[in-house]
């Protein structure tokens, strides 16, 4: 019998006629000879809710109890979806990440999930079940109940889709797809029919928030073929994520992506010597600060050197505790942070072999007097940090500049 992995975010189970909706179809899917495991985040805003309630008891609390209160919001889904699956005589079952045997690394708020012990699941599936497993959770070593970062839903499904080499992965979601670029961003924004591992990853890690990333570096590793698609349009196919390899399209540009979740810091007129970015960088990492974007400047002298490197929001004040103290060791001059940057990518593996790319993107935002603060790019994508209220403009300026408005769907 078929395994059939299906994951419905917070939109798509965000009411009670949503979740009957859900249960009708995960039925339908059922009744014509699959097995079903389906994977639920949080009703809609539940887990910024929860967020909310926490600040208003605890500002900074110990992030064991975070994951103990942000991690209900799946299990009110789950419960909920299992029920209405009986209420149609369906035989189903919630279970928690924990019951469903998902394995995490010892690391709050943020654990990779490092083993799915898939006795749990297969019992209930042989029994006729339909197993409801709340995403975005775990258990540790200590029988701790652990999150695996915002948006994880999608990785706990990927992973269980992995661990019981499922025919399918249907992640359904508020999108028919995933687009060129975020379509409440730029309402021309395309549906692409495929994107690769390589492109998703990096339009994800890079603030698409329509996956998770590390779902998708899951589903490259074991090879799982995503399809991310509507839960209310399900006769429209959306996109499938796979091999590069399958694909036809090369366009130099595939996708751009903003993300809003960036600061900047920069140390000025640091006396320059070895070991200067070791210092600063071994200090930030010490404190599991994620570094992304780093600039460093000689001035003309050749005896200064300024270093610009952008973290996220939520890690500035943190950043700029350490970046003060290091900047005062090395003898900084200053140390300065802007919290209102973005940054925009431009993402696409067909980059490798057409030159040219970043001078039409740097052309483009000159001509509207958009500044470049910051760049970086690899093979496959180019970012630019710049002002966060030109960002939307920058995308949608972008989006038409590389066509992408116009690409075949
Ligand atoms: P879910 O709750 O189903 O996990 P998310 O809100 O996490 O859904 O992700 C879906 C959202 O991602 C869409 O509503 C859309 O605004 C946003 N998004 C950002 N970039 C893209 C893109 N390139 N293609 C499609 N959606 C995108
Ligand atoms: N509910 C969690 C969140 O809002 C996980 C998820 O939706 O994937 O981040
Ligand atoms: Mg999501």
């Amino acid at each position: 019998m078929p395994t059939i992995v299906h994951k419905y975010g917070g939109t798509s189970v965000g009411t009670p006629e949503k979740i009957k909706a859900v249960a009708e179809y995960v039925k339908s899917v059922r009744d014509a000879g699959n097995s079903v495991v389906v994977i639920v985040s949080a009703m809609g805003h539940t887990t910024d809710e929860l967020i909310d309630l926490m600040h208003k008891i605890a500002p900074n609390p110990h992030p064991r109890e975070y994951d103990m209160l942000v991690s209900t919001g799946e299990q009110i889904s789950a419960a909920l979806l299992a029920m209405a699956l009986q209420e149609l005589d369906c035989p189903s079952v919630s279970l928690t990440g924990g019951q469903a045997g998902v394995v995490t690394e010892d690391i709050y708020k943020k654990a990779r999930i490092k083993d799915i012990k898939l006795e749990r699941i297969r019992k209930e599936i042989k029994e006729g079940k339909v197993v409801v497993v709340t995403g975005f959770q775990g258990i540790d070593s200590k029988g701790d109940i652990i999150t695996i970062g915002r948006g994880g839903s999608d990785t706990s499904a990927v992973a269980i889709a992995a661990a019981l080499k499922a025919d399918v992965c249907d992640i359904y979601t508020d999108v028919t797809g995933v687009f060129t670029t975020d379509p409440r961003i730029v309402k021309e924004a395309r549906k692409l029919k495929t994107i690769s591992y390589e492109e998703m990853l990096e339009l994800a890690s890079l603030g698409a928030q329509v996956l998770h990333p590390r779902s998708v570096e899951c589903a490259s590793i074991y090879g799982i073929k995503i399809h991310l698609r509507s839960s209310t349009r399900r006769d429209e196919t959306g996109t499938i994520i796979e091999e590069a390899s399958k694909m036809e399209n090369k366009e130099a540009v595939r996708g751009i992506a903003l993300d809003n979740n960036i600061a900047r810091i920069g140390l000025l007129k640091i006396p320059d010597r070895p070991g200067t970015a070791a210092k600063i960088f071994g200090a930030l990492a010490e404190e599991k600060v994620n570094v992304d974007m780093i600039v460093q400047s000689i001035h003309s002298a050749g005896t200064l050197a300024d270093m610009a490197f952008t973290v996220e929001k939520p890690d500035l004040k943190k950043a700029m505790e350490i970046a003060k103290k290091v900047g005062k060791e090395l003898k900084a001059e200053e140390v300065i942070s802007d919290p209102n940057v973005c940054k925009v990518s431009l993402v696409g593996i067909g980059m490798v072999s057409q030159p040219g790319t970043a001078s039409k993107m740097f052309d483009a935002l000159a001509k509207e007097k958009i500044n470049i603060e910051m760049i970086s790019t690899s093979e496959i994508k180019i970012s630019c940090v710049i002002k966060e209220d030109e960002g939307k403009k920058a995308v949608q300026l972008l989006h038409k500049t590389f066509g992408l408005d116009k690409i075949p769907q």
